[in-house]
């Protein structure tokens, strides 16, 4: 059985699985690091970005893609308060990322849930009434012992709180400081490349996670996308809504596609935790996965550091 799933997992990753007229494939796309993900590059700012970001969902007549918020910038520059404004603006949703963004493998079950709460007041200044109440864990860090993790998920299930998971992505945070290294630079070749590269990463995680969902449950699921909001992502979003789109998808809202029961313990964190994301199901699973592009190392020689 394990070996069967394996040769299927390595034939559909060689391309063999295709998008079929009578599929209906779903994915609500989510962006994190609201309203600030830096670097920012010369002559951006978290609202020009925010604007070409709302700019290209409106133009694609894609909504319903929640934003989530790390409250804190607003008091350490204020005038990201602008980014957020335009995402509502926009008529987006929010959600909450933690007041301060840390990672709940280095603070206490307590201190986490102060960041959750820390975060309310302002998302609820933008959003009055709105269905914020998801967590997107920094880092995706849920908690490195069962105990925190159950400790946090309790307090979330006690606040009427659902987790935004993540089911797939390609890495897009990688591209953001190499970008910015580029424009500094003023190097139009490096900023081609990383470009390429980034819709290369794409394309690869659209085949590589519908295999696996399609290994683990014989079928897609509605996939929940990781995107952060920076400035090389604000210029690619045409171009990448239209590889969903080519490839069949309809696009969501995170609410439509966590009612699949792959996210049971997502919607009701009252439930027992079930392992993180596509890749956390196929290794409990004791699926082998096949090796995926290293794409840190080929952006690290993208208009490197000076001293890198
Ligand atoms: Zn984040």
């Amino acid at each position: 059985m394990r070996a069967a799933l394996i040769a299927f997992l390595a034939l559909a990753i060689g391309g063999a699985v295709q998008a079929q007229a009578k599929e209906t494939l779903e994915i609500a796309i989510t962006f994190d690091d609201l309203p600030l993900h830096g670097p920012i590059p010369q002559g951006e700012t978290p609202l020009s970005i925010a604007q070409r970001v709302t700019a290209a969902l409106k133009a694609a007549h894609v909504n319903n893609v929640m934003g989530m918020v790390n409250g804190r910038w607003i008091t350490t520059q204020p005038e990201t308060i602008e980014a957020l404004r335009v995402w509502r603006s926009a008529g987006l949703p929010l959600g909450n990322h933690t007041w301060s963004h840390p990672n709940l493998n280095q603070l206490s079950a307590a201190q986490f849930e102060q960041e959750i709460a820390g975060n309310e007041p302002l998302l609820e200044k933008l959003e009055p009434g709105g269905d914020w109440k998801w967590l997107r864990y920094p880092f995706l860090a849920e908690g490195d012992d069962p105990a925190k993790r159950g400790e946090v998920r309790k307090y979330l299930a006690s606040h009427g709180y659902k987790i935004a998971a993540v089911t797939t992505g390609f890495g897009d945070w990688q591209w953001t400081a190499p970008y910015a290294r580029c424009v500094a630079a003023h190097d139009q070749k490096g900023i081609a490349e990383l470009k390429r590269l980034y819709m290369q990463s794409a394309r690869e995680s659209v085949t590589f996670d519908r295999a696996l969902s399609k290994a683990l449950y014989g079928r897609d699921m509605p996939y929940v996308l990781l995107m952060h909001i920076g400035a090389l992502d604000s210029y690619m979003l045409p171009q990448l809504l239209d590889v969903y789109r080519k490839a069949g998808f309809r696009f969501v809202s995170i609410q439509q596609a966590e009612r699949d029961p792959f996210y049971r313990s997502d919607v009701d964190p009252s439930l027992p935790p079930e392992p993180q994301n596509l890749e956390g199901r196929a290794a409990a699973r004791g699926i082998k996965l096949p090796a995926q592009t290293d794409y840190a190392v080929l952006l690290d020689k993208i208009c490197p550091a000076p001293n890198g």
